[in-house]
């Protein structure tokens, strides 16, 4: 057998290595994060490092609208496991809506935790409908729904879902993990009870973190289970437990990755010292741009009536693999290829980390119509 000797297998150029990722996720890292993920690693104990732990955890209370905010290593569907271990016993039935490839992740996942699941479809490109869902929650524990289907670039009505769900008894989880740092969420304020993230899309960090967010409602159910979830890891209770315990040396019951901890905790000043709301206008802005221009370039665009997405766009075009091939060839632009009801003839643009300026947008759409020259 010819073994390469490593020093070379690592030298090659990957091929892998755009200089742009114009993906949904995961984001291209601003430097200033990048360099930070270089540094010695930190231990996940101390007072600096508590202070540094915290700052984040404020930050995305204040972005989310949430009261309790866990970030555990893990990516968005680790925080999808742990809102649905903590918030649903098996044997319950839930409402999910079938939006697309995530859709159906959701719904896979509620059958592996035991739940009966009640599906809606979804028509390709429009928002769920609210009397489907109205008519399927009478005795369900809960609704499952995505709020930016990453495969149609649709934003999902999560918070008029809620107000239904909450007039049944029912409680509201939403997968927010291509809609935070991008969308709007208010979750005490919508009455949502939890949400679950990840690090690497529009909140700009790195991979490798899971955010789950609760309302006050969500977190008073978390502990009112008559048993704990058949999970050590994932038990909600264990991680209040653990920042009761030690609040100011180790605030959590397991080793965190410090290093994207810092990475993000970079990302999320920037959105703070911008405003959240000023940084969530340009998001929508910037996806403005690029849906007009992608139509001035004659595609096809997803855009629901009030209900476009901001951190991804959805292009359809008969012409869309050579474009995306082309982007990254001739410009190192990576774009992703369409997905579950989109998965033939169209694109996918990430408006994430350092991918979602508007030069970026302005260069992409610069390069689409060379390639359609
Ligand atoms: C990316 C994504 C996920 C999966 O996140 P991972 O971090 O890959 O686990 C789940 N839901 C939506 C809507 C996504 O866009």
């Amino acid at each position: 057998m010819k073994t390469e000797p490593f020093v070379a297998a690592t030298a090659i150029a990957d091929p892998d290595d755009y200089a742009h990722l114009m993906i949904p996720g995961p984001c291209r890292l601003d430097p200033r994060d990048a360099e930070v993920l270089g540094r010695p690693v930190r231990p996940h104990y101390g007072a600096g490092w508590v202070a540094s732990f915290r700052a984040v955890l404020a930050d995305l209370s204040a972005l989310l609208g949430a009261p309790h905010v866990y970030l555990m290593p893990g990516s968005g569907s680790a925080g999808l496991d742990a809102a649905l271990f903590n918030l649903f016993e098996p044997g319950q039935s839930v409402v999910v809506a079938d939006t697309g490839y995530f859709g159906r992740r959701l719904i896979d996942m509620a059958r592996v935790h035991g739940l009966h699941v009640r599906v809606v479809p979804c028509a390709p490109g429009l928002p769920v409908d609210l009397e489907r869902v109205a008519e399927a929650l009478p005795g369900c524990h809960g609704v499952i729904l995505t709020l930016v289907e990453t495969a149609t670039g649709v934003r999902h009505p999560v918070e008029r879902i809620a107000a239904l769900a909450r007039e049944h008894g029912a409680l509201t989880l939403v997968d927010a993990v291509a809609a935070a740092g991008g969308e709007r969420i208010d979750l005490q304020g919508a009455g949502i009870d939890a949400i679950a993230t990840a690090s690497q899309k529009g909140l700009g960090g790195a991979p490798g973190l899971a955010v789950v967010a609760l309302g006050e409602n969500g977190h008073r159910a978390v502990h009112a289970r008559a048993t704990r979830p058949p999970t050590w890891f994932y038990d909600l209770a264990r991680w209040d437990a653990a920042a009761l315990e030690s609040p100011d040396w180790e605030p959590t019951p397991v080793t965190m990755p410090t290093g994207l901890v810092l990475a993000l905790a970079g990302s999320l000043a920037r959105m703070r010292e911008t405003g959240f709301d000023a940084w969530l206008a340009e998001r929508a802005a910037l996806a403005r741009l690029c849906r007009d221009g992608l139509r001035t370039l004659g595609l096809d665009v997803i855009e629901p009536d009030g209900c476009a997405a901001s951190l991804v766009v959805v292009a359809l075009s008969p012409h869309a693999d050579e474009i995306r091939e082309r982007l990254a060839r001739d410009d190192g632009i990576m774009i992703a290829g369409g997905l579950g009801p989109f998965e033939e003839n169209a694109f996918r643009v990430g408006l994430v980390g350092a991918g979602g300026t508007r030069p970026m947008v302005e260069l992409l759409l610069e390069r689409i119509a060379a390639a359609r020259r």
